[in-house]
């Protein structure tokens, strides 16, 4: 007796699109075969018909119950019990946010506290990546070694403070000669670097010389955080991982240069990988003139249109691997509080909205083909993050997150349609195709615009980068 069986629908495989059969025992899919060929009897049946059927979503870069300061205020962006269960409605079933180790507490420290934000307060599996700020110590790096063992396969740095820190010693931005260090044990380990890279010099330069001419408005962010910075900071990076054999993965790629810098690296076999976000793809430099347009702000920050469009055209035909978010969510109050350059609240809530956008505007509007869709919502980031094959794919050994797309979806997005927070960027967008079931290891969590997951029922997973992502681009 099988557990479930999900049938009628177009399966998304690795090896094809078809008309199959998804047969569930417990956590795992243990075949996928011909309509109509499974014939065992099942606890459960789904019928997927009309629909697209689809790996559950993976969200690589999610900020998470972080606290922040806004407006001198002490707050925290949405915990998990928050953003899971928005990730559930929108198909995402696995989060990956950070586990922030700041001056004063070390690695453990940083685990630990992570991990009591999380456990038993999740609907989703998730996982977390390592961050380290500033001057990264031996001890640190022994462990970091250790953590990387204990399968927390992936670290971030920034290479820029952002924003100008209150107190200049106490930036997150790694230098150099530290970024090497870190890149010589994140080769010699396997593990993954992500880098939020910028060029510090130039981002702190314009903040200053925007002071100076009192251009300090909140839609002049794109020419503090600019295409030129992205530029040179990702080849300067890239040129420490030639140094190193590191492998990197940008996080939000922003502009079209950024693109050109990877796909230059990737083209010399080296293992760069590159993600941008949903937000960046639907929205230019120019909505930040709108009433509010703070409200789109995502660190670094929009550019302008033609980057837009290389933004899809990476994520459509390749020479970006992953669609992201930064999930940032926080509520409206809050996120419009912040009205110049150097305190504007960045990120937003899309963990939600992520696929379906994704679907929307890149299958439905632009074209993508199914597996291409699939890469870049959850197979790519499964790999590049160690969590490939238990998640990313329909097959048989997998763990079975699954998510029905019904294409025939067609309408204006309304605040109705978001489970989490008081705004969103999405309200009033036009789509065609959203996720309408979705399972997280072979239990239906989310049918019929109804929630019925556990609370803790999210589990935490360990992550291991296979050899030949960390060797060369192999996605
Ligand atoms: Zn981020």
């Amino acid at each position: 007796m099988l557990d479930l069986i999900i049938r009628g629908g177009q399966v998304v495989a690795p090896w094809g699109v078809g008309d199959w059969d998804v047969a569930v025992q417990g956590d795992k899919i243990v075949s996928v075969a011909a309509a109509g060929t499974v014939t065992e009897e099942a606890i459960r049946v789904v019928d997927a018909s009309g629909t697209i059927v689809v790996p559950g979503g993976i969200e690589p870069h999610a900020h998470i119950a972080a606290p922040f300061v806004a407006q001198g205020q002490n707050v925290s962006t949405a915990p998990p019990e928050q953003v899971s269960r928005a990730a559930l409605f929108g198909g995402t079933t696995t989060l990956l946010d950070f586990a922030v180790q700041n001056p004063g507490i070390d690695v453990n420290q940083a685990i630990a506290e992570r991990t009591a934000v999380w456990q038993g307060h999740s609907y989703a599996d998730y996982s977390h990546h390592l961050t380290l700020s500033g001057q990264i110590q031996p001890n640190i790096l022994g462990q970091v070694r250790e953590a990387i063992e204990d399968g927390f396969a992936s670290i971030k740095i920034f290479t820029t403070n952002v924003r100008p820190p209150a107190d200049p010693g106490q930036g997150r931005m790694v230098r150099m000669g530290h970024l090497h260090d870190l890149m010589e044990l994140v080769q010699r380990e396997g593990a993954m670097l992500l880098v939020h890279s910028e060029d510090d010099d130039m981002v702190m330069h314009m903040y200053q010389k925007m002071a100076a001419e009192e251009r300090t408005q909140w839609w002049n962010m794109n020419l503090v955080h600019t295409n030129e910075s992205e530029d040179v900071s990702f080849r300067r990076v890239l040129n420490v991982a030639e140094w190193t054999g590191s492998p990197v993965y940008f996080v939000h790629v922003s502009a079209r240069q950024g693109i050109q810098a990877i796909g230059e690296s990737r083209s010399k076999g080296m293992p760069v990988y590159g993600e941008t976000l949903h937000n960046y793809c639907c929205f230019n430099a120019d909505n930040y003139r709108e009433e509010n347009g703070m409200k789109y702000h995502t660190y670094p920050s929009l550019k302008s249109e033609e980057d837009r469009l290389s933004l899809w055209d990476g994520i459509v035909k390749g020479g970006l691997n992953t669609m992201a978010t930064d999930e940032y969510c926080t509520s409206w109050d809050i996120k419009i509080a912040g009205k110049t350059i150097a305190d504007v609240t960045g990120g937003h809530n899309g963990a939600e909205t992520r696929l379906g956008i994704t679907f929307s505007e890149g299958v439905s509007k632009r074209g993508m083909s199914l597996q291409r869709f699939v890469d870049v919502t959850s197979a790519n980031a499964a790999k590049i993050m160690g969590l490939y094959p238990r998640k990313g794919v329909i097959a048989p050994g997998s763990d079975a997150d699954i998510v029905l797309i019904n294409p025939s979806i067609k309408k204006r997005l309304a605040r109705d349609d978001f489970h989490i927070t008081d705004y969103s960027i999405w309200e009033g967008f036009e789509i065609a195709g959203w996720p309408s079931t979705t399972i997280l290891r072979g239990s239906v969590v989310v049918e019929n615009g109804q929630l019925h997951a556990t609370l803790g029922g999210g589990q935490f997973i360990r992550r291991k980068v296979a050899t030949d992502i960390t060797n060369r681009p192999a996605c």
